[in-house]
C-alpha cells in the first residue's frame, strides 16, 4: 500500500515538473521567437471559397509546383485575415474579390515570405473608376500613405483577363504598396536591399531618359511619369511579359529578380 502511494506521489511530482518545464519552454519560445513565428508561421489553410477563384483566374498560382501552391494558399488566407475589405458604391465584397486581391499581393511578395504590407490595413473596392476630390480626376486605383489600397474592380478584372499585355492594375497598385511598405518605419521596414535599390534607381532614370528621347518603347509611356510609376509598370511587365522583358533589357529584368527574389520565367521562390 505504501509503495503504491509512493509511486503515485512520484508520478504526480514528475507530471508537475513536466508541466512546468513545458510552460517555461513555451514562454521562452514566445519571448524569443514570437515576432519571427508571427511573420513566418502559416497555420490556417485556405478556405475553399477562396481557392476556387485562384484556380480559375490566377495563372501565376496555377503554374506553381504543388508545395509552393500550398504556401501560396496559406499566405493568401493570412493576407485576407489581416485586412479589412470595404465595398464602395456596391453592395459587398465577394469571396472572389478578396481571393484575387490577396492573390495579387502574394504573387508580388512570394519571394519575401514575411511581407504582408502591414502598413495597409484597409482595402477599398469600387465597382469602376472613381472620382477623387483631391486630384479632381477619375482613378482606377491608388495606394496612399494613410494605409489605404484603393481599386476599381472592373479594371482589376481587366488586368487578369489578358495575362500577356503587360497591364495589370492589381499588380500595379501592389507594386506601389510594396515600394511604400519598404519605406515606412515598421517591422517590415527596409526589406529591399539598399544597394539593389540604388542599382534599380539608376537603371530606372536611364531608361526614363531613353523613353523621353523616343529611343525606348517597351514600357507604356505612363512609366515616365516618375520612378514610382516606372517601378509599378515594370512589375506589370515582369509578370505578364517576362520573356520579352528579359530579352529587351536583361540588366533591368535581373535587378527586378533580385529585388523581388523571384523569377517569373522559372516561377516559385528562389533558394
Ligand atoms: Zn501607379
Amino acid at each position: 500500500m505504501k509503495m503504491i502511494l509512493g509511486a503515485i506521489i512520484i508520478i504526480l511530482f514528475l507530471l508537475f515538473v513536466l508541466y512546468n518545464v513545458f510552460a517555461i519552454i513555451r514562454v521562452v519560445v514566445k519571448w524569443y521567437f514570437g515576432d519571427y513565428l508571427n511573420k513566418y508561421l502559416l497555420i490556417a489553410r485556405l478556405d475553399p471559397l477562396y481557392k476556387k477563384p485562384l484556380q480559375k483566374y490566377l495563372r501565376y498560382y496555377k503554374q506553381l509546383n504543388p508545395s509552393d501552391k500550398v504556401v501560396f494558399e496559406k499566405r493568401v488566407q493570412k493576407f485576407i485575415n489581416q485586412k479589412q475589405f470595404i465595398a464602395r458604391g456596391m453592395e459587398k465584397i465577394t469571396d472572389e474579390m478578396k481571393a484575387l486581391i490577396a492573390g495579387a499581393a502574394i504573387q508580388l511578395t512570394f519571394g519575401h515570405p514575411s511581407i504582408y504590407f502591414t502598413h495597409f490595413k484597409r482595402i477599398l473596392v469600387y465597382p469602376d473608376s472613381y472620382y477623387s476630390e483631391i486630384s479632381q480626376r477619375y482613378h482606377k486605383g491608388e495606394v496612399n500613405m494613410g494605409g489605404l489600397i484603393v481599386l476599381s474592380w472592373k479594371n482589376f478584372v481587366e488586368g487578369y483577363a489578358d495575362n500577356e499585355d503587360g497591364r495589370n492594375l492589381g499588380l500595379h497598385e501592389m507594386a506601389h504598396a510594396l515600394h511604400l511598405e519598404n519605406a515606412v518605419t515598421n517591422e517590415e521596414y527596409g526589406f529591399l536591399d539598399d544597394d539593389m535599390l540604388k542599382v534599380w534607381t539608376d537603371l530606372c532614370f536611364r531608361e526614363i531618359e531613353k523613353m523621353k528621347e523616343g529611343k525606348s518603347d517597351f514600357f507604356r509611356v505612363y512609366a515616365i511619369t516618375n520612378s514610382k510609376e516606372f517601378f509599378a509598370v515594370a512589375v506589370e511587365n515582369f509578370f505578364e511579359r517576362p520573356g520579352e522583358f528579359h530579352d529587351w533589357n536583361p540588366k533591368l529584368y535581373d535587378t527586378l529578380i533580385k529585388m523581388l527574389n523571384q523569377d517569373p520565367l522559372k516561377l516559385g521562390r528562389l533558394g
